[in-house]
């Protein structure tokens, strides 16, 4: 019945009991995600984790689905490579879209340096009739690497980091996403985004 069962003709997807539309209207939910994709230190956490604080204060269950703790645990195996970047994505994503669809608004902040792998988050959000809100955290550069808080563009300019994305490893910015965060006082940022999300039916 989806692309899950094809993958696996031994594996039969097995619907849940409970839909999401009776499990949303039960609990008054509307799940979401909200992908923050941007250099590092651009900001994409802390503005994911200001959104959160407000859409809890607004009873809005959110939760923040950060790529670098997600390293710790789910992929604690994987690597800055070109490959297990794809598979950092991709898995984060799978996980934003289960829980969107179980009823939270997600909030991740993940570099996400390929066009193709957010791109394929949107589409499976799609697919699966959820929203999808990709908010591009445009700080420059030079900005990111001046505010430099845990020294790693200090580190790849000196030579003992390799694949620093932005320094010696790519960065693909979004050519349409939802939202366009540039440099302002942290309040702004936020309040870019919850209008976004308001717009789109997320906040209602
Ligand atoms: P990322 O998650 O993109 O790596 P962080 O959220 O960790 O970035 O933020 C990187 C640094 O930028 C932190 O020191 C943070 O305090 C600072 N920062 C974040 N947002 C702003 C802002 N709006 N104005 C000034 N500094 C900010």
């Amino acid at each position: 019945m989806n692309s899950h069962a094809e993958a696996n003709a031994d594996i039969v997807w097995h619907d849940n009991a409970v839909s999401r539309a009776d499990r949303w209207q039960r609990h008054g939910l509307h799940g979401a995600t909200v992908w923050f994709t941007g250099l590092s230190a651009s900001g994409k956490s802390t503005i994911a984790n200001a959104v959160a604080e407000q859409l809890v204060l607004a009873d809005r269950p959110a939760y923040v689905l950060d790529g670098d703790n997600i390293r710790h645990g789910l992929n604690a195996g994987l690597g800055f490579s070109a490959e297990d970047r794809v598979e950092n994505v991709r898995r984060i994503g799978e996980v934003a879209r289960l829980m969107a669809d179980a009823g939270l608004v997600v909030l991740a902040p993940v570099i996400s340096p390929y066009r193709s792998g957010r791109d394929a988050i949107r589409r499976a959000h799609a697919a699966a009739d959820l929203r999808f809100v990709e908010v591009f955290v445009d700080t420059p550069l030079a900005m990111c690497e001046e505010r430099d808080p845990k020294g790693l563009y200090a580190r790849a300019r000196a030579g003992s980091l390799d694949g620093m994305t932005g320094v010696d490893d790519p960065y693909e910015a979004p050519t349409s996403p939802e939202v366009v965060i540039e440099p302002a006082p942290l309040q702004d940022q936020v309040a870019r985004v919850l209008d976004a999300l308001g717009a789109v039916g997320g906040t209602e």
